[in-house]
């Protein structure tokens, strides 16, 4: 069984090639995945999106209702650094309940990722950074709720902090949220996780690597969780517009592996997120969202 690939064509919600998120790299990610190999009929899984109710488990029913009417007050949607129109407010939908499909696919067969998600930012009450629904926040309170699982690990290695996933999860005692970021990245003001490390600027694949392999071993040795969310956010590597922690591809490949290798080697199921990328140069871009899924087909 090849690896189980979520997606959706209206993950790209058709912003202007110039705009300061590069939309486009949706589209290039999959043709990045036809590519390879990935994407046959027996890999793709379409997602549908998140009914209201799903949602309202991890935001605000008054702001939940603001992003499905496309009425969000114009400051949140500055915060969100984009307006919430019919296809953003779609696309929201679709990311959130793709994840929660790609979960559910984890679940069955220890790994399965999501061609989006890892909307970090996104707090309870309101989107931020890009983030307009919390995806792996959604996802971890349905199978809460739905009783497909009873502990949960967030490994959010995207280089922002999961600060909107600690907002959200905070007082969840069955989600550990873990997330590992550049110091001096966005956000300015950090929501504390269940365990937060910071790293400094420059911080290259070796030490990245190193202090990674550390503490994947403390976090398993923790609890037995029934599944790991893994935001494999790529502007950690050196040529990304926002990033600052110099990672190379090689380095993305080998984390990616060390963190799918290590939780599946204790049948631990993970469900993959691309969480951020950003650069001009969206076809490279796309490139190195692909890697996740290079790495989690040799484990499917
Ligand atoms: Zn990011």
């Amino acid at each position: 069984m090849p690896l189980q690939i979520v997606h959706h064509p209206d993950y790209d919600a058709g912003f202007a090639a110039n705009h300061r998120f590069p939309m486009s790299k949706y589209p290039l990610l999959m043709e990045a995945l036809r590519a390879r190999g990935l994407a046959g009929p027996d890999a793709l899984n379409t997602a549908a999106p998140a009914p209201a109710s799903w949602l309202k488990l991890a935001h605000a029913a008054d702001y939940v209702d603001q992003v499905i009417g496309c009425s969000v007050p114009e400051k949140i949607e500055r915060e969100i650094g984009f307006p919430v129109g019919p296809r953003v407010s779609l696309r929201a939908q679709l990311a959130a309940g793709g994840t929660v499909l790609a979960a559910r696919l984890a679940l069955r067969h220890g790994i399965a990722c999501n061609t989006a998600g890892g909307s970090h930012h996104a707090r309870r009450a309101q989107g931020a950074g890009f983030c307009t629904f919390n995806d792996v926040a959604v996802a971890s309170l349905v199978l809460l709720t739905q009783g497909a699982a009873q502990n949960i690990l967030v490994v959010d290695l995207d280089v922002h902090q999961g600060d909107g996933t600690a907002n959200i999860l905070g007082n969840e005692p069955r989600v550990f949220t873990f997330s590992m970021h550049g110091e001096r990245n966005y956000p300015v003001r950090k929501i504390a996780s269940d365990l937060d490390i910071a790293l400094p600027d420059g911080t290259g694949d070796a030490a990245y690597l190193e202090r990674l392999a550390t503490i994947l071993p403390e976090l398993s040795a923790q609890l037995r969780w029934d599944i790991v969310f893994y935001n494999a956010g790529v502007d950690v590597h050196a040529e990304d517009r926002l990033g600052r922690l110099a990672l190379s591809n090689d380095g993305l490949r080998a984390r990616d592996k060390m963190v799918i290798g290590h939780f599946l080697a204790q049948g631990i199921p993970v469900c993959g997120v691309i969480g951020g990328g950003y650069s001009t140069d969206v076809p490279a871009l796309a490139a190195r969202h692909a890697l996740l899924f290079e790495v989690a087909s040799a484990y499917a």
